[in-house]
């Protein structure tokens, strides 16, 4: 059997009829690309989201309907809309709507996410009839009779075993007679309920299916821009594609805020070795980055990153001097409610953390609930601070080598570092800063550590 590619394509990619043509000749210029996986059409997500909140009378419901069946409409017209899928995207319409209503009445996570789900079910029912216009031998196919998952609605995690043997079974036999289309981002628990993987969860899921295709040795991610940047290009316009990047520089990129990459994108990859390639799906002639395994140059610095909206919370309590147990007392509680922490610092009577903030539920909800606070504040005091970024610098044997933090902090001391974390990983260092000084600290590291000097520092 030959080689298999995975092929993914964001919201931007996939926004209307001219961007899926773009991604069709993408597709079938390469005989190896089998497996599509596509996000919803841009903007879309947010609309179901919103549909999905309960918040809206029914008056707001029909407008963001309108919104929603425009994006969907605009591709059907310029597919000529074809019998069969107009009937079939219509019907998929009001069903987003009486769900939306329902939502009014009875509002839920599960519910949320089988809202939520329809926008890559439309964006792939659509692309698979762009690919069989053109003469393709294309099938849609449910991500959700493979994409097995746990039962945290908003936010599941994939299980992979099951995944496997499914995709096993159902999905690889079609990939030798079609170009299989399928979704990102959803899945379904045992029961067969749609859940969701996260915002952003697209390129996650192209991942865990190119891990569960056995021969799968390349995995596209197309985006909108020509690779993965030394920064984001929308803050620097200095940043500049980075050609090669090992894995573990990449999913520190990504897990430290690059969007560009879901952040659990590069671990399935690992797991396989399989490459995982970004391209811009606009001008795919452009090139893009290779993430792999090893890489030729292995700088010092090789990229900053940029997250936003970060909790700061620090816990106090003159319990801690000279205990046993206090830190794994805090973290079985971030562990009962499902929270990841970060960062952590810590002094005699206090520990921070941080806590990503970046609403990465679908449905955009708050990670810190008020049961968890109430938890934490009966054995310890409990300090919040918001408005505060994270900037992460990535590349390679950072403290193996003198003059990584001197390098890095001579360039922003207008600045002022509320917290640090370095030595865990030898592939970032990283810090958090207010808010309105997180562009400006980019700007400066870049300029300072990726443009003028050179990358390996002794
Ligand atoms: P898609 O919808 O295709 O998944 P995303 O919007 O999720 O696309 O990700 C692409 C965006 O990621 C780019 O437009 C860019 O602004 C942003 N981005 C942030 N950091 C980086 C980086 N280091 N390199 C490239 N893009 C980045
Ligand atoms: N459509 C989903 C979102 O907007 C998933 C994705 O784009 O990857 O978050
Ligand atoms: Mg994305």
């Amino acid at each position: 059997m030959n080689q298999i590619r995975v092929a993914k394509f964001g919201g931007t990619s996939v926004a209307n009829y001219q961007a899926m043509c773009n991604c069709a000749k993408i597709v079938t210029s390469n005989p190896d690309t089998k497996l599509v996986v596509l996000s919803a059409s841009a903007g879309v997500t947010n609309l179901l989201v919103e549909l999905s909140s309960g918040n809206l009378d029914v008056a707001n419901i029909e407008e963001r309907m309108g919104k929603l069946a425009a994006i969907e409409n605009s591709i059907l017209d310029d597919l000529g809309r074809p019998e069969g899928i107009t009937q079939e995207i219509e019907k998929l319409l009001h069903e987003i709507s009486d769900l939306a209503k329902h939502a009014i009445i009875e509002h839920d996570d599960a519910l949320t996410d089988r809202i939520v789900s329809y926008g890559e079910i439309m964006s792939t029912k659509l692309f698979t009839e762009v690919l069989k216009a053109q003469g393709f031998n294309a099938k849609w196919f449910d991500v959700r009779t493979v994409m097995r998952t746990d039962n945290r609605f908003g936010k599941a995690a994939p299980i992979i075993e099951v995944l496997s043997n499914n995709a096993k079974e159902k999905l690889v036999p079609l990939l030798n007679d079609y170009i299989v289309v399928t979704q990102g981002f959803i899945g379904s628990n045992a029961i067969g309920q749609t859940t969701t993987l996260g915002r952003g969860g697209s390129d996650y899921s192209a991942a865990l299916l190119g891990e569960a295709i056995p021969n799968c040795n390349a995995i596209e991610i197309w985006t909108d821009v020509p690779g993965i940047y030394t920064t984001d290009p929308r803050l620097v316009k200095e940043a500049h594609v980075i050609p090669e990047i090992t894995f573990s520089e990449a999913a520190e990129m990504a897990t430290f805020g690059a969007k560009v990459l879901h952040p659990a994108t590069i671990f399935p990859a690992v797991r396989r070795n399989i490459p995982v390639f970004v391209g811009s799906s606009k001008d795919p002639q452009a090139g893009g980055t290779w993430v792999r395994s090893q890489t030729t140059s292995k700088p010092t610095f090789r990229a900053v990153a940029l997250r936003r909206n970060q909790i700061l919370l620090t816990l106090q309590s003159p319990n801690m001097i000279g205990a046993c147990g206090f830190l794994a007392n805090i973290f079985s509680i971030f562990a009962k409610y499902g929270i990841s922490v970060d960062l952590i610092t810590t002094s005699e009577v206090s520990v921070s953390l941080t806590i990503d903030h970046t609403g990465s539920q679908s449905n955009g909800q708050s990670v810190l609930s008020e049961q968890l606070l109430n938890e934490l504040k009966s054995f310890c005091k409990v300090r919040i601070d918001e408005g505060l970024s994270l900037i992460a610098l990535i590349g390679n044997g950072m403290s193996q080598v003198s003059g990584t933090g001197a390098a890095v902090f001579s360039s922003i001391l207008d600045v002022n570092i509320r917290m640090i974390c370095y030595g865990a990983s030898s592939h970032n260092l990283c810090f958090l800063v207010n808010q309105d000084q997180a562009e400006h600290c980019i700007a400066e590291l870049h300029h300072k550590l990726l443009e003028d000097n050179p990358t390996i520092i002794q």
